[in-house]
C-alpha cells in the first residue's frame, strides 16, 4: 500500500487494565482507594450546563494561579494539561531535539520509551543498579536530554536529592524532568531548586495523591523559559486542553489541604503495616516510597501470583520485562482491601 510508507508508526503503550466489574480489588494502576475531595464534590454540585457552553480560558489562569500559590512560585513558572502523560508528551515535544541521546533508567515508567518512539528522539537507557538505585555518575555523558521519576515507577524507589541534584548540576545543557507523580507519599521534592538550576523541570499529576485519575489534570514547574516553550508548543497544537470542569474541579482539590494530607497520611499508614505483612509472607521489595509496593517472593513466581491473583478478583500489576519479569506491584488501597489480599496471601502460600 502506497500511502502505509508514509505512516508515523508507533508502538503503543499498554495502560494497566480497568475492569468494569463491581466486586474486584483494584490494585493495578495506582489510583486512590478513596474519594477526591469533598471540595470536589461541592464544586461539581455548583457546575450547570450552560457554564459548558463557551470554550474554556486558554491560559488556565484559575488553576494556574492556583498551583502558583500553593507552591510558592510565580504563575510564569507553572503549566497545566491533561494528565502529567500530557505534559510529558509535551515536553518531548519541546525540549528534547537534540541528535544526542535521551537518557533515562532501564526499569522505569514504561511511557518514556514510547514517546520516544513516537516522536523520533534517540534514546538510551542506563542500568539501574543491583538496589534499583539511580547512579549519578551513570549520568555524567552526553545527551539530548534526561527524564527520571522520583519516586521511580514501578520500584517504588526514592532517590536521594543530591543524586538528582548531582544530574542537573552537570547536566545544564540538557533538560532534566523529575516526574513527580508519587512524591506525596514521604518523598521529599526536588521543587525548591527550580530557582537554582533553569534547566530542571518537575512534573506532578492529581491522579494519584489528590484521587482524580478520571478527571486528567497533570502540570510542570518549572523555570519561566522552560514553562514559555512549553506554553508556545501547547498553542501550536491545542489551546484548549483543559475544560472548564477539569479547571474548576482542579482549583477545588487544591483548597482543601487538610483532606489531602489526612487521605495521603492513611495511605503511607496503611502501606506500612501491609509491608510488614509481606515480610511475613517471604516477600522482598525496596523500601516503598509512593502508594504501591514492588515486590517479589521468595518462591513463588511472579507471573503464577498475577494470575492467582486475579482468578481471585484481586488485580495487581505484572510485567514480563527484562529485570521485573519476578516482581509485582500491588497499590495499596484501603485497610479493609489489603486485609481481604494478606488474608489471602497467607491461605495460597499456607502461612
Ligand atoms: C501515573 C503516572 C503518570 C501519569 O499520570 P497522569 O497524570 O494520570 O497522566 C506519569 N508518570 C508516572 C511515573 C506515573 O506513574
Amino acid at each position: 500500500m502506497s500511502w502505509d510508507s508514509n505512516i508515523r508508526k508507533v508502538t503503543p503503550y499498554i495502560a494497566g487494565e480497568q475492569p468494569r466489574q463491581a466486586d474486584i480489588i483494584k490494585l493495578n494502576t495506582n489510583e486512590s482507594p478513596y474519594p477526591p475531595s469533598p471540595s470536589v464534590a461541592e464544586c461539581i454540585a455548583g457546575i450547570i450546563a450552560d457554564d459548558f457552553r463557551l470554550y474554556p480560558d486558554p491560559d488556565c489562569k484559575s488553576l494556574v494561579h492556583a498551583l502558583a500559590e500553593y507552591h510558592h512560585v510565580k504563575p510564569e513558572q507553572v503549566f497545566v494539561g491533561v494528565g502529567s502523560d500530557d505534559v510529558l508528551a509535551l515536553s518531548y515535544l519541546t525540549y528534547f531535539n537534540s541528535s544526542q541521546p535521551l537518557l533515562f533508567p532501564d526499569v522505569t515508567y514504561s511511557f518514556y520509551e514510547v514517546w520516544a518512539d513516537l516522536y523520533r528522539v534517540p534514546y538510551r537507557v542506563i542500568p539501574l543498579d543491583d538496589d534499583f538505585q539511580i547512579v549519578a555518575e551513570d549520568y555524567h555523558t552526553a545527551n539530548g536530554g534526561i527524564i527520571i521519576p522520583n519516586p521511580n515507577a514501578p520500584t517504588g524507589v526514592f532517590a536521594e536529592l543530591d543524586v538528582l541534584e548531582d544530574i542537573v548540576r552537570r547536566n545544564r545543557d540538557s533538560v532534566v524532568i523529575i516526574d513527580e507523580a508519587y512524591i506525596d507519599y514521604g518523598g521529599t521534592t526536588i521543587l525548591p531548586l527550580i530557582d537554582k538550576y533553569d534547566n530542571l523541570l518537575v512534573v506532578r499529576t492529581f491522579s494519584k495523591s489528590r484521587a482524580m485519575a478520571g478527571v486528567r489534570i497533570g502540570y510542570a514547574i518549572g523555570s519561566k523559559r522552560l514553562i514559555k516553550y512549553l506554553s508556545d508548543a501547547k498553542f501550536a497544537t491545542n489551546s484548549y486542553t483543559m475544560s472548564n470542569f477539569s479547571l474548576a474541579v482542579g482549583v477545588a482539590s487544591l483548597a482543601d489541604e487538610a483532606d489531602f494530607r489526612e487521605k495521603t497520611a492513611q495511605i503511607t499508614a496503611t502501606r506500612t503495616w501491609f509491608a510488614e505483612e509481606l515480610i511475613r509472607l517471604g516477600f522482598s521489595f525496596p523500601k516503598p516510597m509512593g502508594n504501591f509496593v514492588f515486590a517479589t517472593h521468595s518462591t513463588v513466581p511472579a507471573a503464577d501470583l498475577f494470575i492467582t491473583l486475579k482468578k481471585a478478583g484481586i488485580f495487581v500489576r505484572y510485567w514480563n520485562r527484562p529485570r521485573i519479569n519476578n516482581h509485582l506491584r500491588i497499590t495499596i488501597g484501603t485497610d479493609e482491601e489489603m486485609r481481604t489480599v494478606t488474608e489471602f496471601l497467607k491461605k495460597y502460600l499456607g502461612k
